[in-house]
């Protein structure tokens, strides 16, 4: 999609401190971070949000998980721990609408969450 700031870092139209690239996925670094290690997961597909997801984007959520497990030992945050978030619409605080996934860690999470 034409407009969208993680289309263009997928495509490499604007710069994106990339972490780890697949076929599916494109992780790279938060602009504005929340904590010491802050990366954005995204799919290269253009989803806007998790209310988007159709039975044939089964492949691309499957293969989330296994995405997640690898940035998470590249950026060795497994121990002690990290959080990973979805917003999803205005309620749930999402800005950009391509569907993204938060890893945030390197110091204390809390609960509840803002
Ligand atoms: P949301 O609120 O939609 O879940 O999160 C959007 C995230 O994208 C925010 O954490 C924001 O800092 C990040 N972001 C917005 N624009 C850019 C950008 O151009 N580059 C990068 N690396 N991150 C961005
Ligand atoms: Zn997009």
């Amino acid at each position: 999609m034409s407009s969208c700031i993680f289309c263009k870092i997928i495509s490499k139209e604007i710069e994106g401190k990339i972490i780890y690239e697949d076929d599916q996925w494109l992780a790279f670094d938060d602009i504005n971070p929340q904590a010491p290690v802050h990366v954005l997961i995204v799919p290269k597909e253009h989803i806007p949000t998790l209310n988007d997801l159709k039975e044939n984007h089964r492949d691309i959520i499957g293969n989330m998980g296994v995405v997640i497990n690898k940035i998470t030992e590249i950026k060795n945050v497994r121990e002690p721990g990290f959080r990973v978030v979805i917003n999803c619409n205005p309620a749930g605080g999402q800005l950009v609408y391509h569907l993204h996934v938060h890893l945030l860690a390197g110091r204390q999470m809390h609960w509840p969450p803002g």
